[in-house]
């Protein structure tokens, strides 16, 4: 039996018209296959649902995943329901009926085991199954997420386990692009990516992909497809590295804006002390990203600035001021008027100059950089937000992305 996955995010069901386009998409390839298709919630509705939970509270708890999965639940039961009427033979399921056994980490649960036999049974008497993105189930039972953009995990997970022929992401833009093509005019389509590029881009803001899903498809080996539910065009492949001919020295610039930053000031330069605020940070699920570390002209103390998801920041706040006591520092304060711009490319690991090139592009427009962090493959710089696009433009051409 061939599988394939299709996974369509909100703005491809973002209503019953564009859900019926969805549903032609899948007629078509359901001729030659059978196919699970992953959808998400109609655009905007999981934002909503999460102002509604954020209203009562902003502690991540098995009742916020509850409301928040709730929107998949519709598309997918629409979706089924015009597909069985096309005489296409559909079942709609959700993620508990699988299950997706997920841990109880609530709005980033991680994926621990997915129940196939389900799906091959399921398939004895259908051609497509129609599966919530982004929810899971514990093994206590307990309704789970698996983050923002989670659908797109959900659709590589099922699509590795079933060891799937295709995994496509339908989505509202042509394919990856040199940068965000909704704020980059200019920004290209790429044809092929390495895992390793697109993880960076990823995780250093392109949403495209949620970066879980870049992990399990590198992982997997899984041949991923970006494509456009909108038109009738090849999309991008991220697919392993010895399948790119070409490595870019640059492919991409990628800008972040949902991070904000942490000062703590006056800090003991004693052993241990970076081991005590990390550890802090871990054990309260708070994922740290850029460190700088500054000792004092009087080597006794130190200063620490780094950052976290701005809606980590509160929670990461209150945490360093309720253990002080054990930290010692003299003065703590946090900044979100950032973002975080990076340039990634495969070609990097072995071309030199590339950061001297970023950070003297950003001198001449008087950009000044507030911390710098680097990879192999990439290097992230942090800048005052206003200068989000200026800088974005400026690095897109000066690394010669420009579509002209
Ligand atoms: P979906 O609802 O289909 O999951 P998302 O909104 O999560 O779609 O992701 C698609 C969006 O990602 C695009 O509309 C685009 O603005 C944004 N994006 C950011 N960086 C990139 C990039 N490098 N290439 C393509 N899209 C990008
Ligand atoms: N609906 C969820 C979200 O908006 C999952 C997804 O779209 O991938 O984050
Ligand atoms: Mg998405």
């Amino acid at each position: 039996m061939k599988i394939v996955v299709m996974k369509f995010g909100g703005t491809s069901v973002a209503n019953l018209s564009k859900i019926r386009d969805v549903a032609k998409i899948v007629e078509e390839n359901s001729q030659k296959n059978k196919i699970v298709v992953v959808l998400s919630a109609m655009s905007g509705v999981t934002n909503q649902l999460q102002s509604y939970v954020e209203e009562v509270s902003s502690e991540p708890s098995r009742e916020t995943d509850l409301v928040i999965t709730s929107g998949e639940q519709v598309t997918v039961g629409l979706l089924s329901m015009i597909l069985n009427r096309e005489g296409v033979k559909s079942l709609p399921l959700l993620g508990w009926q699988v299950p997706i056994i997920t841990d109880e980490n609530h709005e980033k649960g991680r994926i621990l085991n997915i129940n196939n036999e389900t799906i091959y049974h399921h398939f004895k008497s259908n051609d497509v199954i129609v599966l919530t993105g982004f929810q899971g189930i514990s093994v206590n039972g307990v309704i789970t997420s698996l983050g923002r953009g989670g659908s797109d995990t959900t659709a590589v997970a099922i699509a590795s386990s079933l060891k799937a022929v295709r995994c496509d992401i339908y989505t509202d833009v042509e394919g990856v692009y040199t940068a965000d093509p909704n704020v980059e005019k200019n920004a290209k389509k790429i044809n092929k990516v390495s895992y390793e590029e697109m993880l960076e881009m990823s995780s250093m803001g392109a949403k495209v992909l949620q970066t879980r899903s870049v992990e399990l498809a590198m992982k997997n080996n899984l041949t991923l497809q970006v494509l456009s539910s909108l038109t009738n065009t090849e999309g991008t492949y991220i697919v392993n590295e010895n399948k790119l001919i070409e490595k870019e020295i640059v492919s991409g610039v990628s800008y972040s804006k949902n991070e904000s930053k942490i000062t703590i000031s006056g800090i003991p330069d004693k052993p241990g002390i970076s081991a005590k605020i990390f550890g802090l940070m871990a054990s309260n699920n708070i994922n740290v990203d850029m460190i700088v570390q500054n000792i004092s002209q009087d080597g006794v103390s130190a200063n620490m600035t780094f950052t976290v998801l701005t809606k980590d920041i509160e929670l990461a706040k209150k945490t360093l001021e309720r253990n002080n006591n054990e930290l010692n520092y003299t003065n703590l304060s946090t900044d979100s008027n950032i973002a975080k711009i990076s340039v990634i490319g495969m070609g990097m690991m072995s071309q030199s100059g590339v950061a001297e090139k970023m950070f003297k592009t950003l001198a001449d427009k008087q950009i000044n950089i507030l911390a710098i962090s680097t990879s192999e493959i990439k290097i992230s710089v942090l800048i005052d937000k206003k200068y989000t696009d200026l800088a974005v433009k400026t690095l897109h051409s000066v690394y010669k992305l420009d579509n002209k």
